[in-house]
């Protein structure tokens, strides 16, 4: 699908499942359930899901998913179905290869989001695209190194001090204009520093909602992740991100929904939700 300059595709980057009531926090089951059914255990199906992004030269890809270093202890922790994270594959339904991505624009480093931005050759981690500059926000990368008690799991070294070692890591900071027609904005709720890029169109635009709204179901502003470290700055940001959504007309990408890649929204009464599925 195009906005603007660009053509936008989702990559997918991993398929796995965790406890719903991990995805949702405070929320009644009785309430999610009915949005998203759990199994005997509780888990909920979720994808990693990232975003291609061609134009003016470039192929940008945003976030890695979890990628093929993980132990066997944590594939087990988080139910993830092997070979669902093998990134040559995913890419060349798109006819590319890792080293045409040209960027990489990572939205935090929580490991399902940028796992696959290194992997192991010969014994060594070295960045999986040989050809691209990876963006990660300064007030991420920090958060990173002096994790807090509740996400200190999600961050693993291998997965961005080898980024940083080879000289391929651009830390950026703050809300700005990353590309000619790519704007970054930045959300502080679910963890210091998470970018999410806003490809602009002349109709709508595209927003990759990464955590801030990981899945469809996440759309009521009160619905959010037990993994989130700030929620009341999160629903805020929410609220404002979502009546942005609404006047400019966004279409909503989903990094997690196992159905719904992309939705634009609709206001109906107080609440917003989904109006309508978008294939991309
Ligand atoms: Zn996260």
């Amino acid at each position: 699908m195009k906005f603007g300059d660009y053509e936008c595709s989702s990559v997918e980057l991993g398929s796995f499942a965790i406890d719903g009531g991990a995805m949702f926090g405070v929320v009644p089951k009785v309430l999610w359930e009915k949005k998203i059914p759990a199994d005997e255990k509780n888990l909920i199906p979720m994808k990693a899901r990232s975003l291609l992004i061609q134009g003016k030269g470039k192929n940008i890809l945003v976030d890695t998913g979890p990628g093929n270093k993980l132990s066997e202890k944590l594939i087990k922790i988080y139910n993830l179905i092997k070979g669902s994270t093998n990134i040559d594959l995913s890419l060349s339904k798109h006819g590319l290869d890792c080293g045409d991505i040209t960027d990489v624009i990572i939205t935090h480093l929580h490991f399902d989001h940028t796992g696959g931005s290194t992997f192991i050759k010969d014994g060594i981690i070295e960045p999986t695209f040989p050809n691209a500059t990876y963006y990660l926000q300064k007030d991420q990368f920090e958060a990173a190194l002096n994790p807090g008690l509740r996400d200190v799991s999600s961050y693993m070294e291998e997965n961005f001090m080898p980024l940083k070692e080879a000289g391929v890591l651009r830390l950026v900071e703050g809300p700005q204009e990353l590309f000619c027609g790519i704007e970054i904005i930045v959300t502080m709720g679910h963890t210091s520093g998470q970018q999410h890029p806003l490809i602009k169109g002349e109709k709508s635009s595209l927003f990759f909602c990464a955590d801030l709204i990981p899945t469809s179901a996440h759309l009521p502003v009160t619905w959010h992740m037990a993994y989130d470290n700030y929620p009341l700055i999160l629903m805020e940001e929410k609220e404002r991100l979502l009546g942005r959504a609404l006047m400019e007309n966004w279409i909503l990408f989903f990094q997690h929904d196992q159905d719904v890649a992309a939705a634009t929204v609709r206001r109906e009464n107080n609440n917003i939700m989904c109006d309508h599925a978008v294939l991309i």
